[in-house]
């Protein structure tokens, strides 16, 4: 729509000089096509806001300072209100951008570019997915990783076992593909099938993979509780072993017996950074986890595909050593049942979405004991499973991890259909509740370093060029909020509710958010790996 403006605002003053008699003054064409006035310019570099003007030609920004408002075709009023770069989300599920391209719940809440195919899950055919957003636009901008579980399912299945030689070969020469198609780097779901079987010399192999074409290696890591230092270990070698940069997706400390132990995980990336490995790390900002319901059963109980696993689940003897083993997990990690998991989305019956497997327990099994609990799983999982929320972090961990200057802010969100199913309320509200609830609330962090985690520091790692900054000849990428009121709305009880206190998105200069409503404009570009063309 603007490009259409623009290009008619070039092109008519022209006739209207030659058409016009002597009385009338052929306007001058805009010198920029908007102009936001008056805020406070938070640039994303971490340094303190200046009340000053930015301006907007061709999708870029094009001046910073004292401009006239005549000079632009459109002016955004933005005095009282803090302009910043887009937030750039880089831990996101947001595969599904092409089939609900608005992004509602990313645009509303100041994300103007997100980077699918984490922790493990991707589009196979990278080139295709791609493709197929630069025919359809979405309203963000939109990179990708290739997912290890999505290789290793398409070579091996669901096998436990480590890959042969010629499947190994395989799996490179998929992951290869997927960085010359575009992929900006491999990503790891060690907590999933089938990537938790993988050891670590198969990661280590296809992350070289990536890491040669330019890529960067993220990880949902094995563990994020018991074991977490091993899990960040495992991790850092990685890097240590491919030169990959490495991001740990989504930090966090998900046992309560392990709560404070992120003290010693941002040691162990301090130590790594120092040694010259670039490992950082990203969070979102709540006390509560979103996965599936099969996570909570031992993995060698889901091998082999469906009917396998219900075999396993129907058969007596081994579904007592299952439910054991389930109830060991839980204990190691200091709990005692299933009550923290929140059951988000079940498609055959709506109505347990939104309570706890001890109230699903309760009504199915007329009880709510640790043994009625699992029951309930048990016949869940054979049904094929539940999407989950599971409360099992503490706020220290989750604020201590905010300070540490080398961890960004990302939501771990699919694109959302609003009104659909109960999913973590991160996905409509995890930047505005930073700034809301951890800047303005809590001075957990200051404004600065906030805006810092969510545009330059994920631009950086990423090697997004010209994005995450305002700066002349940056891609403009701009939100405009205002810091006294910014919010998320979103909760576990009802999270389909939008940010508010955003009253402006732009997306490569193009008006995604106007005055809090988003406008049909799908300004969104394909970010692609392009070390590869480069060579
Ligand atoms: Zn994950």
């Amino acid at each position: 729509m603007i490009m259409r403006r623009l290009l008619a605002g070039v092109a008519v003053p022209l006739t209207l000089v030659l058409a016009a008699g002597p009385a009338t003054h052929a306007r001058q064409p805009a010198r920029y096509d908007i102009l936001i006035a008056g805020g406070t310019l938070i640039d994303g570099t971490g340094r303190p806001g200046v009340v000053t003007d930015v301006a907007i030609k061709s999708g870029k920004i094009a001046a910073i300072g004292r401009i006239p408002r005549s000079q632009a075709e459109q002016v955004i009023e933005a005095s009282g209100l803090v302009v910043s770069p887009g937030f750039i989300d880089v831990h996101t599920h947001a595969d599904g951008l092409v089939e609900r391209p608005a992004a509602a719940n990313f645009v509303r809440m100041g994300v103007t570019t997100v980077v699918a195919g984490n922790c493990g899950g991707s589009a196979l055919d990278v080139a295709a997915a791609l493709s197929a957003l630069r025919e359809n636009p979405g309203a963000v901008n939109f990179a990708t990783l290739i997912g290890h579980n999505t290789v290793r399912s398409a070579v091996m299945g669901s096998e436990n076992r480590a890959a042969r030689a010629g499947e190994m070969a395989r799996m490179k020469s998929l992951v290869w593909k997927a960085m010359a198609d575009g992929a900006v780097g491999f990503s790891t779901g060690l907590q999933y099938v089938p990537g938790t079987y993988a050891q670590a010399p198969e990661i280590v192999d296809l992350a070289r993979v990536a890491a040669n074409a330019g890529g960067l290696y993220a990880s949902h890591m094995r563990n994020e509780g018991t074991e977490l230092e091993q899990a960040i270990a495992e991790t850092i070698r990685v890097g240590e072993a491919t030169g990959a940069r490495v991001e740990i997706s989504h930090l966090k400390v998900d046992s309560p017996n392990r709560w404070g132990a992120s003290a010693k995980a941002l040691a162990l990336i301090d130590a790594a950074r120092a040694k010259g490995i670039d490992v950082r790390a990203d969070q979102y900002a709540y006390t509560a986890a979103s996965s599936s319901l099969s996570i909570r059963f031992p993995s060698w109980a889901l091998e082999g595909g469906r009917a396998k696993i219900a075999e396993r689940l129907n058969t007596p003897e081994t579904w007592e050593k299952i439910k054991k083993e389930m109830a060991a997990l839980l204990a190691e990690r200091g709990l005692r049942d299933l009550s923290f998991a929140i059951v988000a989305l079940y498609r055959p019956d709506s109505s347990l979405n939104g309570l706890s497997m001890q109230q699903i327990a309760l009504r199915k099994k007329g009880s709510d004991s640790a043994d009625a609990q699992f029951e309930a799983a048990r016949e869940m999982q054979l049904e094929g499973g539940a999407q989950m929320v599971y409360h099992f972090m503490s706020d220290d961990d989750v604020d201590r991890i905010m300070r540490h200057p080398q961890v960004s802010i990302a939501s771990d969100s699919g694109v959302l259909a609003f009104g659909d199913g109960v999913p973590h309320p991160r996905g409509y509200g995890d930047n505005a509740r930073v700034l809301g609830t951890y800047v303005r609330a809590r001075h957990v962090i200051p404004l600065e370093e906030a805006i810092r985690k969510m545009t330059s520091l994920p631009a950086g790692h990423f090697k997004f060029a010209n994005r995450g900054t305002v700066k002349v000849g940056y891609a403009a990428d701009l939100v405009v909020f205002d810091p006294k009121t910014v919010a998320d709305t979103a909760t576990f009880e009802a999270p389909h509710g939008y940010a508010t206190g955003i009253p402006y998105v732009l997306v490569n200069g193009v008006i995604a958010v106007k005055n809090g409503t988003q406008t049909d404009a799908r300004p969104g570009q394909v970010i692609a790996n392009s070390v590869l063309e480069k060579r």
